[in-house]
């Protein structure tokens, strides 16, 4: 995420907590776990954020020492931060629309809203993953009405919150590429890591859907690649393995619907 957009979040967040604790409705106690910390002091360090924003930070953690000490001074050193933070925001960029979905981490509950046979595929595996929640029905209601690749991409913004995905990082993919091949169900397993930091579930949804979207929008170059059926293999998502002949349509492993994948791309 872009250091500049999270900057001017925090920034508003600043003037919302300083002009609150002025109007008495948000204590200094309240304003210190949201954000005036050493804890965030070092996050923001760490992120590269602007030392104006930090000093800003800085300031807040001295609120309550004010309260105490020099109460009449409270007043005016709020006023101040106030000020400072409308400085800051006067010199920040515009935000963008195709805002970074800050709001999932707070938002979004554990469990995805829609119905898969194995439940336990609900549960994202790591706190760190982005957490995106796909209602099924919605998706599937906008597939049918999708002809071209422009209402595919609608999908992927608007459904999927594609421009919220990040990829994974590359040690964790390194990881999976060096387990050795399995042979389950007469054919041999490859491992083949997911790319995106989302859920295996999602990531099953969005690689199905854009299957299905390639078929349903381009049907004579679908029917030409089938085909050539030898240059797919299968690939499940939740495994992360694939097979180069499998002519199953679930995995040996997990009992999930295996996803066609091109071979000739790695
Ligand atoms: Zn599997």
């Amino acid at each position: 995420m872009d250091a500049k957009k999270n900057e001017k979040l925090f920034l508003i967040l600043s003037l919302g907590l300083t002009e609150s604790i002025k109007k008495g409705v948000v204590s200094i106690d309240e304003a210190e776990q949201l954000l005036f910390s050493p804890k965030i002091i070092q996050l923001f360090t760490k992120l590269g954020f602007s030392k104006e924003l930090i000093d800003l930070v800085y300031s807040g953690m001295e609120l309550e020492d004010l309260e105490s000490l020099l109460p009449n001074q409270l007043t005016n050193s709020l006023s101040q931060m106030s000020a400072d933070a409308v400085g800051i925001l006067r010199k920040m960029p515009r935000l963008e629309l195709a805002l970074p979905c800050w709001y999932e981490e707070i938002l979004s509950q554990k469990k995805l809203d829609f119905n898969i046979e194995n439940n336990e595929l609900l549960i994202d595996k790591q706190n760190t993953m982005t957490k995106i929640s796909v209602n099924q029905n919605t998706l599937d209601q906008l597939f049918l009405k999708i002809s071209t690749w422009e209402d595919w991409i609608e999908i992927e913004k608007r459904i999927f919150k594609l421009n919220c995905w990040s990829e994974r990082n590359i040690s964790e993919i390194n990881n999976i590429l060096k387990s050795e091949p399995i042979k389950i169900d007469g054919a041999y397993w490859f491992p083949v890591p997911n790319q995106y930091d989302v859920s295996e579930t999602i990531e099953f949804l969005y690689e199905k859907y854009q299957q299905m979207a390639f078929k349903k929008i381009e049907p004579e170059a679908y029917e030409e690649n089938m085909k050539n059926i030898s240059e797919y293999g299968k690939r499940c998502v939740f495994c992360e393995k694939y097979a180069k002949e499998y002519f199953g349509d679930m995995c040996p492993a997990c009992g999930s619907e295996l996803l066609w994948l091109p071979l000739n791309e790695d």
